[in-house]
């Protein structure tokens, strides 16, 4: 079947690992209409928004986007194009999948955990200001309407995907209203799914935990900035963000990204690794229904994660990223 998609390139290594994404599904067998869009810096200097409202129109009307990152100016200039996205298209859900099936970790190698991120609310809200000279204000906003959705929306998950247990994460001994508020809803949404073991722990002592000893976390479910942060641990735990994917889900809407930034510290230099927008790619197709293509590349990456010199250099590789798509392409290709 064909499916109309809007791919959006972004900023720093988003053009180099969108392009070879795209390659690799041309090359499993995915019949794509792409349809493209910009949005960032350069959307900025063309029409004086990052985000124009064409752009959220588009993806509206098609329902599935792939989304390279896209650079956020720090501490100036204009906010997240990211953070307004998920806002304005409602995408709730932010679900990073953290696995060492897909991994290249020497320390672990039995790490499967999934990280559902409250994606529109927290600190996300954008409401900060200065209420004195030397004193700056940022409103953490937590609601039972965002925090029930996102807890549905992992236990559905658990269920669907016959996971045993969700563990929400907080810090509610200090943050007792917001934080509070958010186990509440955790809780009286577990309540509804007895086939689910429930559990809660404090953020800080989570961060420790998923450094000892990550095999014990199957679903962790988390306000906006614990999940940003704890998403980006995780991804260290199998390899580096080079290689977790990522999707922001909405009620009848997906933008799949990788959990990566623009690195502009490599963008431009042809070394960026793609595999985790790949893999996010491979989850899109999994959304419209083509496990048969997702597997296709799912088994192309687990075969070239056992080929080190194969892959790129933030993996102990050598490849740069057209190199390294030519390989995962070449197993596709050999092995259907
Ligand atoms: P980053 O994820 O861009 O980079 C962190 C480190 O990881 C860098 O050393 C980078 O080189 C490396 N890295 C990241 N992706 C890689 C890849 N695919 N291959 C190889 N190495 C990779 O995080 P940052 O530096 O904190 O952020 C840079 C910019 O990206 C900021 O403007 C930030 O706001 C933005 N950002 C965007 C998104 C998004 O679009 N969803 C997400 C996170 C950060």
């Amino acid at each position: 079947m064909k499916h109309r998609i809007v791919v959006i390139p972004g900023d720093g290594i988003g053009p180099e690992v969108v392009a070879s994404t795209m390659q690799v599904l041309e090359a499993s067998g995915a019949e794509i209409e792409w349809v493209e869009e910009q949005a960032g810096k350069a959307t900025m200097e063309r029409y004086g928004n990052p985000l124009p409202q064409h752009v959220l129109d588009r993806i509206n009307e098609v329902g599935v986007a792939l989304k390279g990152p896209v650079t956020t100016p720090v501490g100036k200039g204009f906010s997240s194009v990211n953070v307004a996205m998920r806002k304005q298209l409602n995408l709730y859900a932010n679900v990073r999948p953290i696995n060492s099936r897909f991994g290249n970790s020497d320390k672990f190698s039995d790490v499967d955990m999934v990280i559902f991120r409250e994606n529109t609310e927290d600190v996300y809200a954008g409401l900060e200001q200065d209420i004195a000279p030397g004193v700056a204000q940022c409103l953490k906003i937590i609601t039972k309407e965002a925090s029930d959705r996102i807890a549905i929306f992992a236990f559905d998950y658990a269920v669907k995907n016959g996971r045993k247990k969700v563990q929400a994460v907080h810090k509610a001994n200090i943050m007792k209203k917001s934080d509070g508020l958010f186990l509440k809803s955790c809780r009286e949404v577990a309540s509804q799914y007895p086939e689910i073991e429930y559990g809660e722990i404090i953020v800080d002592n989570c961060a420790m935990q998923m450094v000892i000893r990550p095999q014990q976390f199957d679903v962790l479910v988390l306000t906006n900035l614990y999940g940003d942060i704890l998403s980006d641990l995780g991804a260290g735990l199998v390899g580096g963000l080079g290689l977790v994917p990522g999707a922001n889900i909405g009620d009848g809407l997906a933008v799949f990204e990788a959990a990566h930034g623009s690195a502009p510290d490599i963008a431009g230099k042809g070394v960026a690794d793609p595999l985790a927008l790949i893999l996010s790619a491979a989850n899109m197709m999994k959304y419209l229904d083509e496990p048969a293509i997702a597997g296709r590349i799912e088994r192309a990456v687990i075969s070239i994660l056992g080929q080190k010199d194969k892959l790129t250099m933030d993996l102990g590789g050598r490849s740069g990223t057209k190199e390294f798509t030519r390989h995962l392409i070449d197993i596709i290709s050999s092995t259907g």
